[in-house]
């Protein structure tokens, strides 16, 4: 029998074990983690809004209304009425003829993926995709794959332009998770006009925190185009839980009859439907936490040139610190803990071996003085 002891404690002797923490009481600034108060850089709980008063009372009303369950998949039990209207909301909001929900980002992109892409098509990946695009990218089993460098339009272009395929899929996150920095989608998009081309846009980071009104990255870069699927989840900014794709009609016509997460899967609770679509009217209102979140960014950014560690620009929430050394990294973790601080150790395999880095990600809870304790706390340690 294989033993599960022995890799795990090869997992412990690379320092690549991980280790779950336990929150009470709601997200925020503050977090009481395993006992401890701790201020919390850890969240992509961008905007601050999931605790926000308007999110909490309308889930209170759909569950009085609704209930918890959705008792069986959308195609056999029919799909909610809030979840009908969170998805007719967010396609005339963000400009396309329909969207569709999905109940995580990860079953989304699982989904849409091996259903849009089809036989013979080429798949042009980059190299710092999520996880969950490139598992979805497996699972279409497409005929080439090219996973090219990161946001090298110039290797992307050459890829394409020896590809033969008679249909082409660029798929790329609009912002990278654990870099922050935004894809060059204005030139990936020319790109799709010119070898013809569908773009698959993963915007988990970039909607509700960039462009007009929180519409996501594609608004902050000024792209409209038919090409475009616009695939963003509904757990991190708008600080509820769940995903949805936006694109055409047939499109999503098509995702409905072939995207096997969608066809077999417990259709999502309306209460959190009902919570999103209170989070879209903060999203679109709330123009002041956008504003904060770029403030504190800015501190942050300005502070962190004093420090010995490469850092990365970022206009998103997302501001890393490569130390390159696992060990580093989290004995680095574990010394701001001490000081009642949490910002995360990222290692392989969620970032490149030798690139393990602390994930800084701001919210628009954060209060100036807070990012300076945890600039001076880095600076102490450094
Ligand atoms: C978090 C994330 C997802 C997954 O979304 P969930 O709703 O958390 O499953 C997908 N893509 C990217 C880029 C992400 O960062």
């Amino acid at each position: 029998m294989i033993s599960f002891e022995s890799k795990l404690q090869l997992l412990q002797k690379n320092g690549l074990l991980r280790e779950r923490r336990t929150i009470e009481g709601p997200q925020g600034a503050i977090l009481t983690v395993d006992g401890v108060q701790l201020l919390a850089f850890a969240s992509n709980d961008y905007l601050g809004l999931a605790h926000h008063p308007d999110l909490i009372q309308a889930a209170h009303h759909a569950l009085d209304r609704f209930g918890v369950g959705a008792s069986a998949s959308a195609l056999i039990s029919g799909h909610s009425k809030p979840v009908e209207l969170l998805e007719s909301t967010l396609a005339q909001w963000l400009g396309y003829e329909r969207a569709l929900h999905f109940s995580t980002g990860y079953m989304a992109n699982l989904g849409i993926i091996p259903a849009l892409v089809g036989e013979g098509a080429a798949v042009f990946s980059d190299v710092l995709n999520h996880a969950c695009l490139i598992d979805g990218i497996r699972l279409a089993r497409a005929d080439a794959v090219t996973v090219y460098d990161h946001a090298d339009v110039g290797h992307l272009e050459s890829a394409m332009k020896q590809s033969s395929a008679p249909e082409k899929w660029i798929i790329t996150d609009a912002v990278f998770s654990m870099d922050g920095d935004i894809a060059p989608l204005n030139a990936i998009v020319a790109l799709a006009d010119q070898y013809d081309a569908h773009v698959l846009v993963d915007d988990a980071h970039g909607f509700g925190v960039l462009g007009e009104e929180g519409r996501g990255t594609l608004s902050h870069l000024g792209i409209q185009s038919s090409r475009v699927v616009y695939m963003a989840t509904l757990g991190k900014a708008a600080g509820v839980f769940g995903a949805f794709v936006a694109a055409s009609a047939e499109i999503i016509e098509w995702l409905i009859q072939r995207s096997r997460t969608y066809i077999f899967t417990t259709g999502t609770p309306p209460v959190l439907a009902a919570a999103c679509l209170a989070s879209l009217t903060r999203i679109q209102q709330d123009q002041f936490r956008r504003n904060h979140l770029h403030e504190m960014g800015n501190r942050l950014q300005e502070g962190m040139e004093s420090l010995p560690w490469p850092t990365l620009p970022s206009l998103t929430a997302i501001h890393p610190i490569i130390l390159g050394d696992n060990f580093t990294a989290t004995q680095i973790a574990d010394a701001l803990w001490a000081r009642g601080i949490w910002v995360p150790a990222v290692r392989p395999p969620t970032v490149p071996e030798g690139t393990a880095r602390l994930r800084i990600s701001l919210s628009a809870n954060h209060q100036p003085e807070q990012i300076d304790q945890l600039l001076n706390a880095l600076k102490a340690l450094a």
